[in-house]
């Protein structure tokens, strides 16, 4: 019993009936790496690489420097799986020499992979500097980007993968809700989703993320944005692919029994929330938590959704 307890404290994410829902860590660079490590990270579901790019407002950084600073992070997880997300500059990451400084409502604007795709050479540049870091290593290499609108979107950014000589799974982070909508057509072009809950949340109640009045509608428990996780799972079943989820989200150990039942393949989080959502994960069966996930999509607002799955889940 001491053994299950322990293998439940650092093993590998799964319902108490066996179905495995691997366990990521969000990171921000090298220097997070430690502590995914010792949470027990089954790898990376969301390399954030912004920071990369914070040193110097006037230019991105070099080619070498960053295969430098992936290869640090690709090395730590030589078993495990890293999801890489491409730059997401603009919006609430802005840069001051690839974000328009005259837009009106720049969450809205040329922000993540739109930037990107109208300053090719930094994509170019992050994408071989990625194929260079990955040489000659085991790593079950995944790079995805940040804003996917539509299909069309989807497949400029695998062409650069492709352009760029990068040997890895190409993906797509669901944070607009026509991706979630069109996730069938979307994973023509690529091999998986993530879902971004933090952006899908601001874009799918036209509720800025940074603005605390309007914070009642970035609650991830909304019911709408279930639904949207659901379509985008569906949808990614349906093309035989993977649909994980790196947003906040992924972090509440309810919620996370809810996106697994609502059919979310992996959860990827800061790693201090990865024990206490491997635990309680681990004490219901798979369809428990798709019971839960479906009295969560039946209420009407969001304390009635994470009030109606906490009681499917506390009361079998
Ligand atoms: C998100 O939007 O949910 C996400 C994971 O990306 P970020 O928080 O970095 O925008
Ligand atoms: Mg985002």
């Amino acid at each position: 019993e001491r053994k299950a307890a322990l293998s439940t404290a650092t093993g590998p994410g799964a319902t108490s009936d066996g179905h495995k829902v691997p366990l990521l860590a969000n990171i921000g660079g090298p220097s997070d790496v430690a502590a995914a490590l010792e949470a027990g990270a089954e790898g990376v579901g969301l390399f954030r690489t912004e920071f990369l790019f914070l040193d110097d407002s006037a230019k991105a950084p070099s080619e070498d420097k960053q295969v430098a600073a992936y290869r640090q992070v690709l090395e730590a997880f030589p078993e495990g799986r890293v999801v890489v997300r491409v730059l997401d500059a603009g919006a609430d990451k802005p840069l001051d020499f690839l974000t328009p400084a005259d837009e009106p409502n720049p969450a809205l604007g040329v922000r993540g992979l739109r930037t990107l795709l109208d300053h090719p050479e930094v994509l170019h540049t992050q994408l071989s500097a990625l194929a260079k870091a990955a040489e000659g290593l085991p790593v079950y290499l995944e790079v995805m980007a940040p804003m996917v609108a539509d299909r069309q979107d989807a497949r400029a950014f695998a062409d650069a993968c492709r352009a760029a000589g990068l040997r890895a799974k190409f993906g797509a982070m669901v944070e607009i809700p026509s991706a979630a909508l069109r996730a069938r057509s979307v994973l023509q072009e690529v091999e998986f989703l993530s879902l971004g809950t933090n952006d899908l949340a601001q874009y799918t109640f036209a509720a800025d993320r940074q603005v605390g009045a309007v914070s009642r509608l970035q609650d991830p428990w909304q019911p709408a944005l279930l639904d949207l996780v659901a379509l985008s799972a569906e949808g990614a079943k349906a093309e035989g692919k993977s649909c994980g989820v790196c947003g906040e989200a992924a972090a509440d150990p309810l919620l996370a029994c809810v996106l697994t039942g609502l059919g979310v393949t992996s959860l990827s989080m800061g790693s201090a929330s990865l024990p206490y959502v491997r635990a309680t994960l681990a004490k219901h069966t798979l369809a428990q938590c798709e019971r839960a996930a479906a009295a969560a999509r039946a209420a009407d607002s969001a304390e009635d959704a994470r009030a109606a799955a906490q009681a499917v889940l506390s009361g079998e």
